[in-house]
């Protein structure tokens, strides 16, 4: 995929706010941290478009990117922050339940975790959100510059088998820094187009 335009188009915070039309939509997963927005900036050729390093308390917001006039990154506030309050959470969750289990335009999540570690509690819980309401998801195991390549067979299979992931759903390895993986990964979502 050739990306010649990207742009924000909404900060959501409701299912009113969501954008018409049928553009298909990607969302994207993962623990505050891991590198969710250097994922998308890679993926579309930006420096800093979707803001890296969001801090928690601040407005929880579905960022709808529109690509290419032809469809969606929906960047969803990361989890796992410790410090963030239950009524935060709580809000968090309602806020994902509703757009992960309504919307009709969503045609995959890509869930993004560390390649250097086993993914955590909280990545196993999201996958399995994910699998409970049948949405397919394709796996993106980041910061691959960070593990040398005679050891990334290795680490794939604890993120293989620590996720359970399902026939069917793609793990990719990848580097915001290098951007190893990045065709696969336009590769994998040009699947679902
Ligand atoms: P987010 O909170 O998930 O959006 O995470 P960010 O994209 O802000 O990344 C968090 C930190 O990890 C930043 O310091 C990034 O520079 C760093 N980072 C993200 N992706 C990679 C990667 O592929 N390789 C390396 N070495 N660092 C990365």
């Amino acid at each position: 995929m050739n990306v010649t335009k990207a742009e924000l188009v909404i900060s959501a915070v409701k299912p009113e706010q969501y954008p018409d039309g049928l553009l298909p939509e990607f969302a994207l997963a993962g623990r505050s941290n891991v590198g969710k927005s250097s994922f998308i900036n890679k993926m579309i050729n930006r420096k800093n478009l979707a803001r890296t390093s969001s801090k928690p308390g601040k407005t929880q917001t579905l960022n709808f990117y529109l690509i290419n006039e032809s469809l969606y990154f929906v960047d969803v506030p990361g989890y796992g922050f410790a410090k963030v309050s239950k009524k935060e959470r709580e809000a968090w969750g309602k806020m994902m339940e509703t757009y992960f289990t309504t919307r009709e335009q969503l045609r995959a999540v890509v869930l993004i975790v560390d390649l250097r570690h086993p993914p955590t509690k909280d990545d196993v819980m999201m996958y399995e959100f994910l699998k409970h309401y049948e949405i397919p998801a394709i796996i993106v195991a980041t910061k691959a510059d960070k593990v040398p390549k005679g050891k990334w067979q290795k680490h794939q299979k604890v993120v293989r088998e620590t996720l359970n992931i399902a026939d069917g759903d793609e793990l990719i390895v990848f580097s915001a820094e290098t951007g190893q993986g990045k065709e696969e990964a336009w590769a994998a979502l040009e699947r679902f187009f």
